[in-house]
C-alpha cells in the first residue's frame, strides 16, 4: 500500500505529519485516526511496517502526543514558549526506545519498529523529530496561509518563502479564488 492509498497526507516532517491526521482543524475537524487500525496504517505509511494489532491505549497515546506536538509547534510559530505539559509529554516519549535501522540484502537501510513495542516506538521517533523541529528556530516552521487550513508545515525549500501546506492544495485554492475575484471585478490582469 502506498501512502496515497490511505487518505493520509505527508509533508516531509514526521512529527507534523502526525498533526496532519486531524484535518480541517480550524473549521470542521475530521480525525483520520479514529480506530486503532487507522493508527496501525498511519505508522506503516509514515514510520515503518507495523503488522501487529495496535491497542486502543496506543491510539489514545498517539492522539495525546499529536495534540502535544500541535500545541508546541503552534507556540513556536506564534513565538510563545512551549507549554510545560506538551514539553514534558514530548520529552517522555523521546526517552522511549525508538525504531532501529537494519541493512537489507540489497544494501538499503530499513527502519524497524521495536519488536513487542511497535506503536510506542513509532511515537518515540515522532517525539524525537518534534524536539529536533521545535529547537531548530530558523523561522521555517509556519502555519498554512490557506483559508480555513490550520496545518503547520516546515519549509525546507531553498528560498524559504513557502506559504502553503501544499501548493497543489491550498496554494491553488487561493490562486484560483483570487483569479475568480479578479474576473468578477473585471480586472483580468494577474
Ligand atoms: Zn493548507
Amino acid at each position: 500500500m502506498t501512502p496515497s492509498d490511505t487518505g493520509f497526507r505527508f509533508g516531509g516532517r514526521l512529527s507534523l505529519d502526525l498533526t496532519w491526521t486531524l484535518r480541517y482543524r480550524a473549521v470542521a475537524p475530521t480525525d483520520l485516526l479514529s480506530s486503532p487500525d487507522d493508527l496501525r496504517r498511519w505508522v506503516t505509511a509514515a514510520v515503518a511496517p507495523c503488522s501487529v494489532a495496535v491497542t486502543p491505549a496506543d491510539l489514545r497515546a498517539a492522539v495525546e502526543l499529536r495534540e502535544a506536538v500541535y500545541s508546541a509547534a503552534l507556540a513556536v510559530v506564534e513565538e510563545r514558549p512551549v507549554g510545560r505539559a506538551a514539553r514534558s509529554l514530548l520529552n517522555r516519549w523521546a526517552a522511549r526506545p525508538a525504531p532501529f535501522l537494519r541493512l537489507d540484502t540489497s544494501g538499503r537501510s530499513v527502519r524497524v519498529l521495536q519488536p513487542g513495542d511497535e506503536a510506542a516506538s513509532a511515537l518515540a521517533v515522532v517525539a524525537l523529530d518534534a524536539i529536533e523541529l521545535l529547537s531548530t528556530a530558523d523561522g521555517r516552521l509556519r502555519r498554512c496561509a490557506g483559508p480555513g487550513c490550520a496545518l503547520l508545515f516546515y519549509d525546507s525549500s531553498r528560498p524559504g518563502r513557502r506559504r502553503w501546506c501544499s501548493t497543489e492544495r491550498c496554494g491553488n485554492r487561493v490562486n484560483s479564488a483570487t483569479y475568480r475575484r479578479r474576473q468578477t471585478d473585471g480586472t483580468t490582469n494577474h
